[in-house]
């Protein structure tokens, strides 16, 4: 049977393609591609010529079935999306349980994805994070994601709409106060690239001295609550605290 390579591909520059994703672009019998024409462009630039399949939100079961058909007669499939890392906020699961519960050879081709390029250079702890994808549109809604999120799952990672940031920054502040540290990392290897580290309200204030730092693709990545300084004292001495505290008068 054929394989399915599951392939990242650049999130800006093109520069961060790698020789094991050209390779495997040149060989495979089908590129399955969220949008066709996006993905051409990527590979007419490195001058492979491929046979694609479109592969999205909304054929993406059907799409599989035929997908599955192919990878099982022999041919081999790579799967790219329009930016990044396969499955990351992007199409594709179903195609990957599919094959392998068929017992498919699934391989994956790792690359450049913004979550990570995001947090590895946000300077908030990295030894555990909680990635939420993209926040829902509504302020309610988002609202509610966000407080149902527990608070020891490590630094917070969302995929923001430009259109959205500034809306959902307010809803940060409601949420988790208007201390909390954030980090927004904006156009991630591409020319205007730009990590703001600051406050819900300073961020915003960023954002609003030029109309043209709303545009782009960002992730905003959100601290974990910052220790609270009881945290410090010898449990026993707290218990001692809390006693003479209820004595106050
Ligand atoms: N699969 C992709 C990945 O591996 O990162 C993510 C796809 S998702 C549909 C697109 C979102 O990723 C954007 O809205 C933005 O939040 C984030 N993103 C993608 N490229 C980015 C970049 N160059 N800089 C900052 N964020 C980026």
């Amino acid at each position: 049977a054929g394989s399915l390579f599951i392939v990242a591909t650049p999130i800006g520059n093109l520069d961060d393609i790698s020789q094991r994703v050209l390779q495997v672009l040149r060989e495979v019998a089908w590129v399955a591609a969220e949008d066709t024409r996006h993905s051409g462009k990527l590979l007419s630039h490195f001058n492979i010529s491929a046979r694609f399949l479109s592969l999205h939100d909304h054929n993406e079961k059907q799409r599989a079935a035929s997908l599955l058909q192919k990878l099982q007669a022999g041919e081999s499939v790579a799967l790219v999306s329009d930016a990044g890392t396969p499955l990351i906020s992007d199409p594709g699961y179903s195609l990957v349980r599919l094959c392998r519960d068929a017992g498919v050879k699934i391989v994956p081709i790792p690359g450049p994805c913004a979550l990570i390029a995001a947090l590895c250079c946000a300077g908030l702890p990295t030894d555990k994070f909680h990635f939420i994808g993209f926040l829902p549109a509504k302020s309610g809604q988002r609202q509610q994601v966000l407080s149902d999120i527990p608070a020891n799952v490590g630094t917070l990672i969302t995929y923001e709409a430009a259109r959205r940031v500034k809306d959902t920054l307010a809803d940060v502040a409601v949420v988790f106060g208007d201390e909390r540290e954030l980090v927004l990392a904006k156009e991630i290897s591409k020319t205007f690239e730009h990590f703001c580290h600051g406050t819900a309200q300073s961020i915003t204030a960023w954002l609003e001295e030029d109309p043209q730092r709303c545009q782009g693709e960002m992730v905003l990545m959100i601290a974990p609550p910052a220790d609270k300084p009881d945290d410090d004292i010898h449990p026993a001495a707290q218990k001692t605290l809390k006693l003479l505290m209820s004595e106050l008068p």
